[in-house]
């Protein structure tokens, strides 16, 4: 297993974030982070719970309270029929529900299709846990969607397993209803376990519909459904998510890692957790409505300011500018960055304190394009575009 880990690829969004603190005043557009506060009654919670001394361990798998508000909340909003609160499993964020998930599920040499472009840090989990990942094509003319024969084509007798990312990080495409029921039969017909990535689960645009794949008939003995509240909460660095599956040997497996790793997610978060579950729902309506202004914003001034270098939709879900390079763009002379997606990203950097992530880290097929968060602050976001429109005058 130490050796394993050589072969487990890091990040280009890692160098990048390094290269941002050589930056004064930069636009951090690289990372995914919202600007927004978490709610007041995530922060009151957590307060109270300091006072209150809750500063000792608890259950492995997550307070009850919190479990419970959690199976009910999957119920009702994703429709995944959650038998009992123990069947979720509080972990510290949604990165360590895809770890535990890969862990539990992988077994050394299985492949598994993924979306390509794929975020980074899960084809890492993937290979970390042995497996070998197979890319099948999103396609930016379906709406970064895959073609579902195509994806069909890739299961081989070696396949075992799918990771479903959507709404997706990096390029926001969403899959349908349809698109669910299609994935969901392949599962079905090959036997196929599936990891259900939903960390933006309310970050869905013009009204979309987010549909959970452990919904479907079938489906929820076979998913591992991962969710958190970094996204939907505005608590990045809080750290926490959570998963559920209807498979009770997965989830002994990832309690038993649960136990390993973490023991319990932090006691002053989980109960911060209770507050805001407990709380106001309105604050997502309100993030949506505010992430969706700043995409509309971010695309229109794009367009303004460099529509001769970059092209795309606005995406349906995320909040992610997924753009691609025109072919017309030239590297200024003397760059040494070996792709073309990374000149673009040290350019953008290095002459106007623009952080972004290169296409290439998303997969060699995304080489042409790069990746902006539109979840910054609207000044911030104006700072880049106003650079940009600097950087690339004609
Ligand atoms: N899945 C995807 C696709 C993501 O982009 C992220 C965050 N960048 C996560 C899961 C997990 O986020 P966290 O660990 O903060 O919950």
């Amino acid at each position: 297993m130490g050796s394993l880990l050589d072969s487990v690829p890091t990040s280009g969004i890692i160098r990048i974030r390094d290269l941002m603190f050589s930056v004064e005043r930069p636009f951090r557009l690289d990372q995914g982070d919202v600007s927004f506060d978490a709610p007041g009654t995530f922060k009151a919670a957590m307060k109270a719970a300091i006072d209150a001394n809750h500063s000792h361990y608890l259950q492995t798998t997550g307070l009850p309270r919190i479990q419970e508000l959690l199976a009910e909340k999957l119920r009702r909003a994703n429709a995944i029929p959650v038998e009992s609160a123990g069947d979720v499993l509080m972990t510290s964020g949604g990165v360590h529900a895809l770890y535990l998930s890969c862990q539990a599920m992988v077994e050394p040499g299985d492949e598994v299709l993924i979306p390509d472009p794929v975020w980074p840090q899960m084809l890492s989990s993937l290979v970390a846990a042995g497996a070998t990942p197979v890319r099948a094509p999103l396609h930016e003319g379906l709406g970064w969607r895959f073609d579902l024969d195509e994806l069909a084509s890739r299961v081989t007798p070696r396949t075992r397993g799918i990771y479903v990312n959507s709404p997706g990080n990096p390029a926001g495409g969403m899959f349908t209803r349809a698109d669910m029921g299609r994935i969901a039969a392949l599962a079905l017909e090959h036997d196929l376990w599936v990891i259900a990535d939903e960390a933006y689960e309310d970050i869905v645009f013009d009204g979309r519909e987010h549909v959970s794949i452990a919904s479907l008939p079938g489906m929820h003995e076979r998913t591992a459904s991962i969710f958190t509240f970094s996204k939907t909460y505005a608590a990045t660095g809080l750290r926490i998510g959570y998963l559920t599956t209807g498979n009770p040997a997965w989830r002994a497996r990832a309690a038993k890692l649960l136990g390993m790793t973490i023991n319990n997610v932090s006691s002053v978060v989980q109960y911060g957790g209770i507050g805001v579950l407990e709380g106001d729902q309105s604050i997502v309506g309100l993030f949506r409505e505010e992430l969706q202004a700043r995409r509309d914003l971010f695309y229109a001034g794009i367009r303004d300011a460099a529509g001769h270098v970059f092209n795309g939709d606005p995406p349906a879900g995320a909040f992610y500018a997924f753009l691609g390079i025109d072919p017309s763009w030239k590297p200024p002379a003397g760059a040494a960055a070996a792709s073309r997606s990374w000149a673009m990203a040290e350019h953008l950097i290095g002459k106007g304190r623009i952080g972004c992530v290169p296409g290439i880290d998303f997969g060699p097929a995304s080489e042409g394009y790069v990746r902006f968060c539109f979840a910054r602050d609207r000044e911030e976001l104006e700072g880049a575009l106003g650079e940009m429109k600097r950087l690339f005058a004609r």
